[in-house]
């Protein structure tokens, strides 16, 4: 019998005034019996609007089924039937936009909560019935991927089943990409990623990290080296900065350095030896998922106030529902519809403060969004140690300008084919943000295993 409640269960949490000072996941994911009463408010829908949610079209009323009958096994393999990262997408997918805002239930309610069943499901596998996989039958075909973030990650794994020999060339020390450096460990635990990359090296993947392509070896160097086809998921790191005045005083960084410090080289840990920027008030440019994690690591180091300061208002804000909600709890304090003019700084060129102006809405841009507009008159300050750039990234230009013919747009982003991930180039696919820009992680999943399939279909030929 369905469950008719109107809202999802609740996800237990460690509380605001604890984990606002520690890195510790937040979200601690579903009981058992949480779970399956979840899935008890599925109307099994013939129609399965949720599917069409979904990127990579995860058949939801399937697995959710499964966990009706409490075969939780048998749910964790409808998914992963057509995700690679069921523990990852679980935790950080935008459902509110994708598969939940489409579910029935949340017509007259909350809809189900698909993500947090879908992680406790891919935890649940983790914790009773992860083994080693049957390595396939090599095919003979050799195939270098560029970047090991989920787009890389999927394209290989895909790719690895099929029995080609894969490796990842990874320009950091640690593999994952933005999974590793740049999600925080209270959101996304590591071990998560690593148990993930550990499973596709038990399928015969290799892992190279340390090498960045376009410095150490090309992309035609590659194909000198054998590999019979490439596939490029560099992302798209490269931190944008606004160009106003004082960003380049001491205390002014990009979210992307700054994340990096914190997760990948573990600054937040009592004996780490990275430095990273510490301040009493720090203030975060931007408003997206980007934005919500530094504001959190920033609080989570020590900051008395923490601000995220935003040109539009909260109706326009692009970052996770739940993101913006935890970081309220967790004290952050928004200025929106407020814009930075300039940094200011003290005789030693440290931060000292934003001089901002108030904005207001006006008509649509081309994104659809209103266009703030400057409001005369409301220049003022905010005090501040640190300022923390969080307004967007774009791909690193290094690959476009070390692989002749390979075509990019006005925003460095690669060219690909729609429905293949073909590149300009012979042999090259691209995928992930390295072509969209910066997107979402089950985004870059998709664009990897369409374009695994489609050098399948090619060099299988
Ligand atoms: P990436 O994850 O960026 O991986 C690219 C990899 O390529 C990196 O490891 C990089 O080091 C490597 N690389 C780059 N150049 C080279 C080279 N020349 N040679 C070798 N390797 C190279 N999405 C969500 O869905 N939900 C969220 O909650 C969310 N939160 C986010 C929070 C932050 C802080 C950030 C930065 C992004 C967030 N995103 C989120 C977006 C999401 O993480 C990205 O869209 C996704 O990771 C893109 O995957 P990718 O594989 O294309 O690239
Ligand atoms: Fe929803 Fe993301 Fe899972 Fe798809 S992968 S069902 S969009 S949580
Ligand atoms: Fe279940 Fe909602 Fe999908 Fe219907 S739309 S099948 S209720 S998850």
């Amino acid at each position: 019998m369905a469950n008719m409640s109107m809202e999802k269960q609740k996800m237990p949490e460690l509380r605001p005034e604890i984990r606002s000072r520690n890195f510790e996941e937040v979200a601690l994911g579903y009981s058992r019996e949480q779970a399956v009463e979840e899935a008890h408010r599925c109307l099994q829908c013939k129609n399965s609007p949720c599917v069409s949610g979904c990127p990579v079209q995860i058949n939801i009323p399937a697995f959710i089924r499964k966990i009706q009958e409490e075969d939780f096994e048998g749910a964790y393999q409808i998914i992963n039937a057509s995700s690679a990262l069921p523990a990852v997408c679980g935790r950080v997918c935008p459902q509110e936009n994708q598969c939940e805002g489409k579910c029935v239930r949340g017509i007259k309610g909350e809809p189900v909560a698909i993500g947090r069943l879908e992680r406790f499901v891919a935890d649940w596998h983790m914790a009773h019935a992860a083994g080693k996989p049957e390595r396939p039958a090599p095919n003979g075909k050799k195939v270098a991927v560029v970047g090991s973030g989920p787009a890389g990650l999927t394209c290989a794994g895909e790719l690895a089943r099929k029995g080609y020999q894969v490796t990842i060339f990874e320009a950091l020390h640690v593999a994952g990409g933005v999974l590793v450096y740049g999600i925080p460990e209270f959101r996304l635990p590591k071990a998560i990623v690593a148990r993930e990359i550990e499973g596709l090296k038990d399928l015969g993947v290799q892992v190279e990290t340390n090498m960045v392509i376009g410095r150490i070896l090309s992309v035609d160097e590659l194909f000198e080296q054998g590999y019979d086809g490439v596939f490029i998921g560099s992302g798209a790191g490269l931190p944008r900065f606004m160009g106003i005045p004082g960003e380049n005083l001491k205390g002014v960084l990009s979210a992307n350095e700054f994340l990096t410090r914190v997760n990948l080289m573990k600054a937040y840990q009592p004996d780490s030896e990275t430095p990273v920027q510490r301040g009493r008030r720090v203030a975060v440019v931007g408003g997206g998922n980007v934005a919500m994690d530094a504001a959190r690591c920033a609080r989570r180091l020590g900051a008395d106030e923490v601000y995220i300061v935003y040109r539009r208002s909260m109706d326009e804000i692009p970052a996770r529902a739940e993101e913006i909600h935890h970081a309220i709890e967790e004290g952050i304090i928004f200025k929106t519809l407020t814009n930075p003019v300039e940094i200011l700084g003290d005789e030693h060129q440290n931060v000292t403060g934003l001089r901002c102006v108030e904005m207001e809405l006006g008509a649509p841009d081309e994104s659809g969004r209103r266009r703030p507009v400057m409001k005369q008159g409301s220049e003022h300050m905010l005090e501040t140690d640190v300022v923390i750039m969080a307004i967007g990234t774009s791909p690193n230009p290094l690959i476009r300008s070390t692989t002749p013919g390979l075509e990019t747009n006005s925003r460095g982003c690669i060219i690909t084919e729609e429905d293949t991930g073909l590149t300009s180039r012979a042999g090259v696919y691209a995928g992930g943000d390295a072509v969209t820009g910066a997107a979402t992680v089950i985004l870059a999943m998709g664009a990897g295993k369409q374009a695994a399939k489609a050098m399948d279909e090619k060099l299988s030929k």
